[in-house]
């Protein structure tokens, strides 16, 4: 059996639920996944500590104090009726790295230090990725107060768990001396699978753009009305569903019409309203731009044709987050290295790596899962998947070690370092 799987199994038995995993940002099935995580770490040979908003960091040391940092990582908190891979998977692979450099002795070039965020899934308080805006310098003191279903704060949560909000500052480590941030995550989607391969490295997070859209048109009897005199606010809804579907294709872009209402919803009365919600989603910002302008004025103009009034609210957009072309190169050999086939891959779903990409140079790898199902109990990654992720990350990491070696002896900083990095052999 393998360790990594094993560690997500036990993790998966912590749960705030009786009925299924369920481990909340700062509830207590969060902050008791936190010390079983920190007991690993420990193990493995980690210093470690809870940051005041509530992530887990552990760090294998450098020799040198001033030494620069890699961080690797992902999420430990969970939404409720959860799978048991969707985050953990990076943060227990990144530790059984950390373990097999601590089996043989390996000291790195820099600080390894392993995190497990919070508030990733978001579900909790009305808030984005709280853990990862902590540690990015994007706190704002206001999120203190945003309240959970059950009124309790954020606050609040922070001071049932141990940890001072005061605090939350020293959580940044935007002063740091920051290599990088690298991200394992399962693919949440059917990709890989689909085409047999255990690992892809992934190119960028997708950007995204949310709508609302509502169409005033008018009732009429259903009877009645002849079809050349309606003003029929569905059918312009639904013309406009297609046209994203069509988009969407035609430009390789994904976006959702998920969300569907119309009023006043009776059997023999023509729809007054209808709204709508839509999800675009790319990797390049100007052709998502692109994409939504076309829609919106394809829509307009079948509102126009019908006597339809049609508004949208453009109520969310965030800008795709592409990985360090040095890090794809990175991961791309390691990828090769292993004798596997290179798949790169965009990230169509929101990640830490986002957020991190603010501070440092990012980078992502997606392990194979089946059927791409994802936020559902039937999350599914294999041990041996599992396993070459962490073979990845290892040659990746000697790799990053030789380079940053091989830059500290060139500007002479320190006479007699290795020309080929050894990893130090302690
Ligand atoms: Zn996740």
């Amino acid at each position: 059996m393998s360790r990594i799987i094993d560690r997500c199994e036990a993790l998966a038995q912590i749960s705030d639920s009786s009925a299924g995993i369920s481990r909340l940002y700062l509830s207590p099935a969060y902050r008791e996944g936190l010390r079983l995580v920190e007991q690993w770490m420990q193990e493995a040979g980690m210093s470690t500590w809870v940051d005041a908003a509530g992530n887990q960091w552990g760090r294998l040391t450098a020799r040198a104090h001033d030494a620069p940092v890699l961080i690797l990582g992902s999420h430990l908190d969970t939404i409720p009726n959860a799978g048991k891979f969707d985050g953990i998977l990076g943060v227990v692979s990144a530790i059984e790295a950390a373990a097999r450099l601590h089996a043989a002795g390996k000291v790195l070039p820099f600080h390894l230090d392993v995190v497990g965020f919070g508030d990733e899934e978001s579900v909790r308080f009305p808030s984005s990725m709280l853990g990862a805006r902590a540690v990015c310098g994007q706190w704002q003191p206001e999120w203190l107060a945003l309240a959970d279903a059950d009124g309790v704060t954020v606050r609040e949560a922070l001071l049932s768990c141990g940890l001072d909000p005061s605090k939350i500052g020293d959580a940044s480590r935007v002063n740091d001396r920051l290599l990088g941030y690298w991200e394992v995550h399962m693919e949440q989607g059917p990709v890989l699978e689909q085409e047999s391969l255990p690992v892809g490295v992934v190119s960028a997070i997708a950007g995204a753009c949310r709508s609302r859209i509502r169409f005033t048109g008018e009732a009429g009897h259903a009877g009645t009305v002849p079809m050349n005199l309606r003003h029929d606010a569905l059918a312009a809804a639904a013309e406009l569903a297609l046209s994203v579907e069509r988009s969407a294709i035609a430009e390789g872009v994904v976006g959702t019409v998920g969300q569907f209402s119309v009023r006043p919803g009776a059997v023999n009365v023509i729809p007054a309203t209808a709204e709508c919600s839509l999800d675009l989603r790319s990797i390049d910002d100007g052709v998502l731009a692109r994409v939504l302008t076309e829609i919106q004025a394809t829509s307009m103009a079948s509102g126009a044709r019908r006597g339809v009034a049609v508004d949208w609210d453009v109520y969310h957009r965030a800008e795709a987050r592409h990985c360090a072309p040095r890090f794809l190169a990175l991961f791309e050999h390691a990828v090769a290295t292993r004798g596997l086939p290179v798949r790169v891959l965009p990230s169509g779903a929101g990640h830490d790596a986002m957020l991190m990409a603010n501070i440092t140079d990012m980078a992502m790898l997606f392990v194979r899962c089946t059927g791409g199902i994802s936020h559902h109990p039937d999350e599914f990654v294999s041990a041996h998947d599992a396993e070459i992720a962490v073979d990845i990350l290892m040659i990746a990491l000697e790799k990053q070690a030789q380079s940053v070696l091989s830059a500290h002896s060139s500007s002479g900083l320190e006479s007699g370092a290795p020309a080929q990095a050894n990893l130090g052999a302690s």
